[in-house]
């Protein structure tokens, strides 16, 4: 028997505005916060959130989360039941770190769907501070999340910040 694979959507928005059962954040190891998608959740889900990675620290993660690899915890004031924080790879022109950037999008819908998720909203990891190309990064995600048939994971969103991001996971997607 072959697992349906999830609907894949785009949306032009702020993440943190998003309904959906998970809400992907694009950590930074230290999980303590940081700017960019980090900041937002922070600020927008409250103080529940960050006492909920302090304590991840310290318990399983005293090093911080490691690269490639996602963690959840509450989502606090959004409107999801969990945040799962991943840490993308910072973009090197000398080396490639494309399968931490697939790592990404696949343990996050691997955490997502342990918790039970339908529905799973990303934004473009790596792609802002850690200055990853918006083409390759689009073509890596959309590539991770259709070989991913994870159920009870029906949907997976893509919520683009502003109209270029938008555009190159558009093209990623029809390609
Ligand atoms: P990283 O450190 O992984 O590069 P950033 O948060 O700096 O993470 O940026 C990742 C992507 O998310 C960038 O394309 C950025 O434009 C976008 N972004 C920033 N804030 C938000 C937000 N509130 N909602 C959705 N996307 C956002």
């Amino acid at each position: 028997m072959t697992t349906k694979r999830p609907t894949i959507t785009l949306v032009l928005g702020d993440i943190t505005e998003q309904h959906s059962d998970v809400l992907v954040n694009a950590a930074n190891s230290s999980l303590l916060g940081g700017g960019g998608v980090d900041g937002a959740i922070h600020r927008r889900g409250g103080p529940e959130i960050l006492a909920a990675c302090r304590a991840l620290r310290g318990s399983h993660y005293g090093k911080g989360l490691p690269t490639g690899q996602a963690v959840a915890t509450t989502a606090g004031r959004l409107h999801a039941q969990h945040v799962v924080h991943t840490v993308g790879p910072v973009w090197s022109r000398t080396q490639d770190r494309s399968a931490l950037l697939a790592s990404c999008y696949r343990e996050s819908l691997r955490v997502a769907s342990e918790l039970g998720a339908r529905t799973v909203a990303f934004p473009a990891i790596s792609t802002g501070v850690y200055g990853w190309p918006l083409d390759d990064g689009a073509r890596i995600a959309v590539r991770t999340v259709r070989e991913a048939a994870l159920p009870p994971i029906t949907e997976v969103r893509f919520v683009l910040f502003d109209e270029e991001a938008y555009a190159h996971f558009d093209r990623a997607l029809t390609a």
